[in-house]
């Protein structure tokens, strides 16, 4: 008698399998149909669907304010940041703040995006560092180093070290320690800014400002200043 309850599971399995079969087929053949005669109506439930889709209020996203203005337009906005200092500082600390609003307000630079930066003694939307070199990883000890100079969030550190003596491969291009100076000023602002690297675009031809001119000139010539093509930031919604 066990052989039967064996054998009649079997014609039940094989039923279930031809049940469900016939239930797929059914599926697939019904592409246009009646959903209030036919009970497996999935065209009309996926177009009832996309109709409900379609009734969905998408939420409004407001127009970023750089798209209403139009190109070229003068904006005009003001930055402001700190001077501080951090570690051993043999350089001249009022020489370097000079060199830092002329660099960052020069019809050549930053300001080109319509910006306005102003030193201030406290607060600040930046801070702008300079720093004796050991002390460069302090801020980021993964992303900063001590032979370079860095950006990290809101600070913006110049390292001395290449502050009083620019970088090798700058040097060796043929720029010189004033250029230099502002190259790394309006480079690591940029950073702030929004940018991250750009590369050399060809051989012979000027920097952008944010390559980094102080590792490897990849074949450009030294150039202190942002490029036209660069004139944006992410930071504050400007685009050229
Ligand atoms: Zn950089």
């Amino acid at each position: 008698m066990k052989h039967w309850g064996v054998i009649v599971g079997i014609i039940v399995f094989l039923g279930a399998i031809y049940f469900v079969q016939s239930v797929s087929a059914e599926e697939q053949t019904i592409a246009i149909c009646n959903r209030d005669k036919q009970a497996f109506c999935f065209q009309k439930r996926l177009e009832d669907q996309s109709n409900v889709l379609g009734n969905v209020n998408i939420p409004k996203i407001a127009t970023p304010e750089w798209i209403s203005i139009p190109a070229n337009t003068p904006v005009t906005r003001t930055v402001t940041y700190r001077v501080a200092t951090i570690g051993i500082i043999n350089a001249d600390l009022a020489e370097f703040k000079q060199t830092a609003s002329t660099t960052l307000n020069s019809p050549s630079g930053w300001s080109r995006l319509g910006v306005n930066f102003v030193e201030v003694e406290a607060g600040g939307d930046f801070v702008l560092w300079l720093a004796q070199d050991i002390e460069v990883p302090s801020f980021s000890p993964s992303g900063c180093d001590s032979t370079y100079s860095c950006s990290v969030g809101n600070n913006v550190i110049l390292n001395q070290t290449r502050w009083l003596n620019g970088s090798e491969p700058w040097n060796v291009a043929g720029g010189n320690l004033s250029d230099y100076r502002k190259m790394v000023i309006n480079h690591e602002t940029g950073h702030w800014l929004g940018h991250g690297h750009r590369y050399c675009e060809g051989v012979g031809q000027a920097a952008p400002v944010m390559q980094q001119q102080s590792i490897d000139m990849q074949g450009c010539t030294p150039n202190p200043w942002p490029q036209s093509y660069e004139l944006m930031s992410s930071r504050l919604g400007i685009r050229s």
